[in-house]
């Protein structure tokens, strides 16, 4: 099946909206095996957009539009589409309901009502995020289209779980994907470690760059029952997690921080916090997690020296010494903290984030991080590698470095990955 993407919408001609929903269904026709051999973007223009779905449904049998779905005047991608379709819209009952719904005991204005139209013969697509459903239709010509809301939110859920079963179905196929998630290893190093397996057509696998300086590897399966695509997806993902070792984190979890939480959960420990480049922000990443409340004890942001000294028992001489970023004064943290807090684990961060502050040998960049356990503390350094990427980014990678260096104590592999 050859696919298109139609993006309506002013503000991405304009360049004030970047576009990113093609980027996305870009990603996951690929990953479904399915051509896409064409991205238009489209204005705010009832004329130009009956243009493009016309020239869409010569030449694709599968085309997806993004955009133009809400209740405003210059919202006209239903309309328009309808017209080019030679269809009327009727009111869905259905989306109606669900309308009301959302808006509880709101009072709904009549261009909201305008969201439950639909043309003549389509299938709503449910959207659980905001008020615009989506559709699919198919011309007489045979082409499917498929409509989405524009904001990314709404489009991408709306696409996975209800475009894709539509997806499979038409593809007399189901597919299936399992997201295995890796922290530690750049793009083109995971890249190179999957060699072929990236060239594989069914299943399929694929590498994207998530937050925080992780990446992912989606292996996606295509077959005629659920049943089968598991099982031709399952020995790919197990070979990628065996060709990737213990950069892996898991497989279909959320984030690094949610399985640090289920493992103490599961063990019934807790963690403490001090931090002073990175300014509560592991704290708040674990405490981002539901049930964080049973495994996190306490976090500290000591900024000033003096806090370091009086709240974590830091030496004065110690910082003198050696600094406050430095790996001493890091494990002194982890350790003051562990021990002030009776956690059974804490965590020490110190660094210098930038752009300003930086020396000859404390460069910007540079974070000592310490992980302090019965078993002794573990202390490393991340170090600034080419160019420096900013104060939110060395933050983060920090924050993940040190969640990274705890998922490895918990679960059995060696903390300091080489
Ligand atoms: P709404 O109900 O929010 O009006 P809609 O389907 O009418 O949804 P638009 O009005 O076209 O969508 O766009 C709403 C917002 O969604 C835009 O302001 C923009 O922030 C975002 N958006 C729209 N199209 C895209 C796109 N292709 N990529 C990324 N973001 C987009
Ligand atoms: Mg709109």
């Amino acid at each position: 099946m050859q696919a298109e993407i139609i993006s309506v919408g002013t503000e991405l001609l304009l360049g004030h909206t970047v576009n990113t929903d093609a980027a996305f269904l870009g990603r996951e026709l690929a990953a479904l095996g399915i051509d896409l051999h064409n991205v238009t973007v489209v204005g705010d223009n009832p004329g130009r957009l009956a243009e493009a779905f016309s020239e869409a449904m010569g030449r694709s049998g599968l085309v997806l539009v993004t955009g133009g779905l809400g209740p405003t005047l210059d919202d006209l991608t239903k309309k328009t589409l309808a017209d080019v379709l030679g269809v009327s819209l009727y009111e869905d009952p259905v989306c109606l309901e669900q309308l009301k719904e959302y808006f509880g005991t709101r009072p709904m204005s009549a261009n909201q009502i305008t969201q439950a139209m639909m043309p003549e013969g389509a299938t709503p697509l449910r959207n659980r995020i905001g008020t615009a459903p989506g559709l699919a239709v198919e011309a007489s010509s045979g082409t499917l289209f498929m409509l989405f809301p524009g904001p990314p939110r709404e489009m991408e859920p709306m696409f996975l779980n209800e475009a894709v079963p539509l997806l499979s179905e038409r593809l007399n196929a189901t597919i299936v994907s399992f997201m295995v998630r890796t922290f530690g290893l750049g793009e083109g190093m995971l890249a190179m470690k999957l060699g072929e397996l990236c060239e594989a057509a069914n299943p399929t696998a694929a590498t994207y760059i998530g937050a925080h300086n992780e990446v992912f590897v989606r292996v996606t399966a295509k077959a005629a029952t659920r049943e089968e695509a598991v099982a031709l997806a399952m020995p790919t993902v197990e070979e990628v997690k065996a060709r990737l070792g213990d950069v892996v984190y898991g497989v279909d979890v959320k984030n690094l921080e949610e399985v640090v939480v289920a493992e103490l959960a599961k063990r019934h420990e807790e963690v403490a916090t001090a931090e002073s480049c990175t300014g509560g922000l592991l704290a708040k990443r674990i405490t981002d997690v539901a049930g964080a409340s049973g495994v996190f004890r306490t976090g500290l942001v000591t900024y000033a020296n003096e806090t370091k000294t009086r709240l974590l028992g830091v030496p004065e001489k110690m910082l003198a010494e050696h600094g406050a970023v430095s790996p001493e004064v890091a494990r002194s943290m982890a350790e003051g903290v562990r021990r002030e807090s009776g956690a059974d684990y804490g965590i020490g961060i110190t660094g210098v984030a930038g752009p300003g502050g930086g020396t000859e040998a404390k460069p910007v960049g540079l974070v000592w991080l310490a992980l302090s356990t019965k078993d002794g503390c573990f202390v490393h350094a991340l170090r600034p590698q080419g160019r420096y990427p900013g104060r939110e980014a060395v933050r983060q990678r920090s924050a993940s470095k040190a969640l990274d260096m705890l998922r490895r104590y918990l679960t059995g592999k060696p903390v300091i990955a080489e």
